[in-house]
């Protein structure tokens, strides 16, 4: 067995006994594998072991292993910020997006979304604990945006996602989650067809399925350390 297949058995487990502790079905909680900085080695490792979800921060290495491992089937969540000058290989290359948090990237990228291809899926970053100066929309002003999101052809909206700061205090760690999860749950009461809550990653993962995630973003824990910023994947690979 890889190293990287033992992690993922792992991270089930984790997940499996956080929905126990929760009293949550764990069939509502999936499994984003976030292969940014690793090669497409490592995505194949992962993908034999069963996942196929896969996450990625920077555009121009996840086109790289998009392209490399088009033989599979994969689906690719970009859970980077998106510049407009990106929206376009975005809404080419990838299944889904969980850093939508403006109207005019929304736009773009649903009119840059290829006739061919189902909707772009799309989370709403919602800013709950952070300054101005940090990506996501603020709480109060998310539900215009999903519901003008909802109204876009290329685009399916799913639900919500937010990166909380990083804390060692779990009890402002979990009513920043809950924050996010208030906001998920005013879309549903409006009528919004929202799933979706991306939350928690490799260190919080079980706070974040007490708090209601129905997505956990887990790098880490699953591909081991990173050097910071981006690769060259085929380099690695
Ligand atoms: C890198 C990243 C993750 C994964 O973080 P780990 O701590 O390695 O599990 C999850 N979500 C986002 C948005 C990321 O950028």
């Amino acid at each position: 067995m890889t190293t990287i297949s033992a992690n993922l058995q792992s991270i089930h487990a984790r997940i499996d006994k956080a929905c126990r502790q929760a009293h949550r079905d764990s069939g509502f909680v999936a499994l984003l594998a976030v292969s940014k900085t690793f090669g497409v080695e490592a995505v194949e490792q992962a993908h034999v072991a069963g996942q196929t979800a896969f996450g990625e921060n920077y555009v121009q290495e996840a086109v790289v292993k998009i392209h490399a491992l088009r033989h599979l089937a994969l689906q690719w969540h970009c859970i980077g910020p998106i510049q407009s000058n990106k929206t376009r290989v975005v809404a080419e290359s990838f299944d889904w997006v969980h850093t939508v948090d403006r109207i005019k990237i929304a736009q773009r990228l649903s009119d840059q979304r290829p006739a061919n291809l189902p909707p772009l899926q799309v989370c709403i970053q919602v800013n709950v604990d952070g300054g101005p100066t940090k990506s996501g929309v603020a709480p109060d002003a998310a539900l215009a945006l999903a519901t003008a999101v909802a109204a876009m052809p290329g685009l399916c909206l799913r639900g919500i996602m937010c990166i909380p700061d990083d804390t060692p205090d779990l009890i402002a760690l979990s009513s920043v989650m809950t924050g996010a999860r208030e906001v998920f749950v005013r879309m549903q009461l409006a009528g919004l067809a929202v799933d979706t809550l991306s939350m928690g990653m490799s260190a919080d993962l079980e706070t974040a399925i007490a708090c209601g995630s129905t997505l956990v973003r887990v790098g880490s824990a699953i591909f081991g350390g990173r050097a910071r910023g981006p690769i060259d994947p085929l380099a690695l690979a």
